[in-house]
């Protein structure tokens, strides 16, 4: 039984190299494939070198074993568990629930994601849930951990209740190709590191600039959190369905798909192991604290092996980037071309608001009718807290509001109007995960993950925002909360208003 958090131990660690490795349940609750799960999880306890097991939830959308059943296994064998918590199938209470679950089991390791949408399911596609974002979920983690018990008054229950103990990563992808999708992702990873996060997970990816950036990021903005390169070891099959955009916010460069089309080709089994060895050792040179390892079709002794070549090629000069760095063609980058600097000057100058269609008509409309700094606004205040005075107004009110709002935006009436947060779009009809913090991280060459012939909805947000937009102003302001769906169907304008008498 594991007795301390020996994941949390070693990645704090300035000294030591973090190996975590992904587990992947499927459907049911035992079989083969449970069974060599836990072997692999046997195996790795008796070799030391993996600290944590990472166990998916839900993974690719589908429904699979919760992670809690083979977490409550791992313990037993003495290694740690790191759950995957995905928001996609969990409402607010779920979430709150799943923490105490998780505490209760002590499993204190959770990797905070939103998750992919999810797919065909009993009788057809289930709902996908997202009541919360990424930021939210930890603001909320780190709420409880304070003593503050989710329920609605938000109380401060430390005395009767124990605060829970948690590490919790979350995940940024530095591999997206467009300077909308890039950007969005560190705006988001500095929300979610001011939310809590206490490390970092990379998504996949080949590109040893795009991890080289990360790195220069997180000194630039004083970010000491340890980090974790994911190192994904794909068979040739996994590969070719990344290339075609198979799995959500993947990318990867037709070179490396070719060169393991020639591997395979000359029966190289061993090859992709290689490979990952390679990035180790480069990931380990460029400060990574460790690395968050996984791949399909592979046992114990794969990895194994892996971790035995990183060994044998650290030290010698065997190492070259052709084993390692596989750019996708024309990706952007975030930094200009070999930058070693800390300073602003280091950075490619951002290019927001090239198609900013009415943004600033609504942006001047938005100003005249809800700010308290213009008569027009006051006016227009009263005038809603008037009609919010009789039934009848109150109803004739909505119905003008629902009227112009769906005519112009495709307004849903969600009843807590969050469109000047979003270049005045609304994320309730134009994304489908409903996010308001900003995208996920499925979208792919700037178009949507779930409707993959439309853009991402926040990359249209970006390309209508102010033109001198920079990450600075785009984190300025805190993160919206969660939505607070009993106002759903009313007049957001009259919410608007009493919230701000209130
Ligand atoms: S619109 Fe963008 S943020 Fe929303 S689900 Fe699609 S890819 Fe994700």
């Amino acid at each position: 039984m594991v007795k301390t958090n020996q994941f949390k131990t070693s990645l704090t660690n300035p000294k030591e190299f973090t190996i975590a490795y992904e587990l992947v349940p499927g459907q049911g609750f035992g079989g083969k494939q449970v069974d060599r799960l836990l072997d692999f999880s046997r195996k790795a306890k008796a070799d030391g070198r993996i600290k944590a097991l990472s166990i998916t939830d839900n993974p690719g959308g589908n429904s699979a074993l919760a992670p809690a059943a083979i977490g409550e296994e791992l313990l037993q064998i003495g290694i740690e568990p790191l759950i995957h918590f995905s928001l996609k199938d969990k409402n607010r209470s779920q979430v709150a629930s799943h923490i105490f679950l998780y505490q209760r089991m002590l499993m204190h390791s959770l990797l905070v994601m939103g998750g992919d949408y999810p797919k065909l399911g009993y009788y057809g596609q289930a709902r996908p849930v997202y009541d919360l974002d990424t930021i939210q979920a930890l603001q909320l983690m780190q709420d409880v951990e304070n003593g503050y018990y989710p329920d609605h008054k938000l109380e401060k229950k430390h005395e009767q209740l124990p605060s829970p103990i948690l590490f919790k990563g979350c995940v940024v992808s530095p591999f997206k190709t467009t300077e909308a999708e890039q950007v969005w992702q560190y705006a988001k990873l500095l929300h979610k590191v001011r939310a809590g996060a206490d490390f970092i997970i990379t998504q996949l990816g080949y590109d040893k600039r795009k991890f080289t950036e990360l790195m220069t990021f997180l000194k630039q903005n004083d970010i000491d959190l340890p980090v974790l390169a994911n190192v994904f070891i794909p068979s040739l099959l996994v590969t070719r369905a990344m290339a075609t955009g198979r799995i959500p916010g993947v990318l990867v460069a037709d070179e490396l798909v070719a060169r393991m089309e020639r591997e395979a080709a000359a029966g190289d089994t061993r090859a992709r192991l290689n490979r990952a060895a390679a990035m180790i050792v480069c990931l380990k040179q460029l400060g990574f604290q460790g690395v968050h390892l996984g791949g399909n079709c592979l046992d114990f002794e794969d990895i194994e092996h892996v971790l035995d070549r990183v060994k044998q090629m650290e030290g010698t000069t065997e190492l070259s980037d052709s084993d390692c760095d596989f750019p996708i063609k024309d990706t952007w980058y975030f930094y200009k071309p070999m930058q070693n600097s800390m300073d602003k000057s280091s950075l490619t100058p951002l290019i927001p608001g090239t198609r900013p269609g009415a943004a600033k008509v609504h942006e001047l409309s938005h100003h005249l009718l809800f700010s308290d700094r213009t008569l027009t606004g006051r006016l227009f205040g009263r005038f809603c807290l008037f009609c919010a005075g009789g039934k009848y107004r109150t109803k004739i009110l909505r119905f003008v509001e629902r009227f112009i709002k769906r005519l112009l935006f495709n307004c849903r009436m969600c009843g807590d109007c969050t469109l000047a947060r979003a270049a005045y779009l609304c994320p309730q009809s134009g994304c489908p995960k409903q996010l308001v913090n900003g995208p996920c991280g499925g979208s792919r060459k700037g178009y949507c993950e779930v409707f993959p012939d439309r853009r991402c909805f926040w990359v249209r947000v970006y390309n209508r925002l102010d033109p001198h937009t920079t990450i600075e102003t785009l984190t300025e302001s805190p993160p919206l909360h969660p939505k607070d769906w009993a106002l759903e169907k009313t007049s957001s304008w009259i919410n608007h208003f009493k919230n701000n008498t209130s």
